[in-house]
């Protein structure tokens, strides 16, 4: 039998749940069948991604952390990769910016496009929900981002997946005192670890099992629940800019691959598409992390010092295809709604709010849109046009949210090649398989 590469596999079951979709649409209670039927089986995979990412930090964390020898190394590996991130990012909405100001697509849209979109979307329940979720995030105080960071209780901590950071906190402290105990004492809780972390990188490989499959169900799921393609079309010339702009990180990403880590951008490619494929799916970072964290240890050869520190970090902090969509949906509702408001100081506010607010995000499906909202109410865009403003683009946001997951992912993979290269740490890969442990045959 032909043994296909994951990367296939997956790619045929997406192409096989995109037909499937459409061909569901054919047929009147299509929609609802693939809702009952089709669709929990997406949810149970995204579920089980799900399921391991906190222990898989903490297993792979402390591992990372307990195997360096000295503590000085993480503190600059730390400082380095928050100022890459922020640098990618920063970068990211520049381009974004640059070209919705050259491109101008809000130019493209008419009035009767606006009035159509208002009545869909504007009293929207989804767009109400962002709307509120913002609110209640801008009423938190300057440093509370800081203190949330610090968990009063890490089993509860560990029992939120929205609480990424805090895990990383108390994991970070556990392996840096780890250290700090002679080795003698500390071995029995660093094999513990160790054995931890390689038992749920075999979970990650046996759920990979179930992916192509699970992505046909996920994009089956979101044709049949797609709004109207008819405004996809209204809104060409602002899907036009954000695609375009998250192709250009693409190239700058395998560009920094080949000059700085001299690995070739297609190897690169080949190694990380599972894990983008996957952002592509489940439209969540969250989600990939476990898969991301396999293939850039596994396949790509990023020692686990770094991957396990800069890939969790990276799937809750940078998000550069986010803060790219960001800066151009904020700049295009304020081109067809609020002109005015499209001043020079303006931009540079874009530029920072959107920077702390692609950190602010979740790494789930949607949170984009919801910091969305920080970024136009730090230009002063007017709160009675917020609803439309929102309507204008949430027709197209599951795609686009699709699409700068998947940069997302290969901004975080690509950070990950760029540290490891510098401090020494991006060897061979070393690739397990599900079953390579296994008895096929019972021994004589
Ligand atoms: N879905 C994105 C992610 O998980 C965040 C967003 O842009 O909505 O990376």
């Amino acid at each position: 039998m032909i043994k296909l590469a994951l990367h296939w596999k997956i790619g045929i079951g997406m192409v096989l749940g995109v037909l499937f979709g459409l061909i569901m649409l054919q047929f009147e209670s299509g929609k609802e069948f693939v809702q009952d039927w089709i669709e929990p089986i997406g949810s149970i995979f995204v579920r089980m991604l799900k399921l391991i990412a906190v222990p898989l930090i903490l297993a792979s964390l402390v591992k990372g952390i307990s195997d360096l020898k000295d503590i000085s190394k993480f503190k600059s590996m730390g400082i380095k990769t928050i100022l890459v991130y922020i640098t990618t990012t920063v970068f990211s909405i520049s381009i974004g910016l640059g070209m919705v100001n050259l491109i101008q697509p809000g130019e493209g849209v008419s009035s009767e496009t606006v009035t159509k979109l208002k009545q869909t979307y504007a009293s929207n329940v989804k767009i109400q929900e962002r709307i509120s979720e913002a609110s209640k995030q801008q009423e938190r105080g300057p440093l509370q981002f800081v203190v949330d960071m610090v968990p009063d209780n890490a089993i509860a901590a560990m029992s939120n997946n929205k609480r990424m950071l805090q895990v990383i906190f108390f994991t970070i402290f556990l392996g840096i005192s780890m250290l700090l105990v002679p080795e003698k004492e500390v071995r029995p809780l660093k094999k513990f670890f160790d054995a931890l972390n390689d038992v749920i990188l075999k979970m990650v490989d046996l759920i990979m099992l179930f992916a192509p499959i699970a992505v046909l169900s996920l994009l089956a799921t979101v044709i049949v629940t797609t709004n109207d393609a008819a405004v996809l079309f209204a809104l060409l010339r602002y899907v036009g800019v954000v695609v375009v702009g998250l192709l250009l990180l693409l190239v700058f990403y395998l560009i920094v691959v080949w000059t700085y880590t001299k690995k070739a951008p297609f190897w690169f490619l080949k190694q990380i598409a599972p894990a983008q494929l996957l952002a592509f799916s489940t439209s969540s970072s969250a989600a990939t992390l476990p898969v991301t964290m396999e293939r850039v240890e596994e396949h790509i050869g990023v020692d686990k010092e770094v991957s396990s520190f800069v890939l969790p970090v990276g799937a809750t902090i940078n998000m550069d295809g986010t803060s790219l969509y960001q800066a151009v949906a904020s700049v295009f509702i304020m081109q067809v709604l609020w002109p005015e408001g499209l001043i020079f100081s303006n931009q540079l506010v874009i530029i920072l709010t959107a920077l702390l607010a692609s950190i602010g995000s979740a790494a789930v499906p949607g949170a984009g849109m919801v910091m969305l909202v920080i970024v136009l109410d730090a230009v002063g865009f007017p709160k009675e046009l917020l609803p439309i403003g929102l309507a204008l683009i949430f027709a197209v946001d599951r795609p686009l949210d699709m699409l700068r997951t998947t940069i997302n992912v290969t901004g975080d993979a690509c950070v990950s090649m760029v540290i490891a290269k510098s401090e020494g740490k991006l060897g061979s890969p070393r690739v397990q398989n599900w079953d390579d442990n296994y008895p096929q045959k019972p021994s004589a």
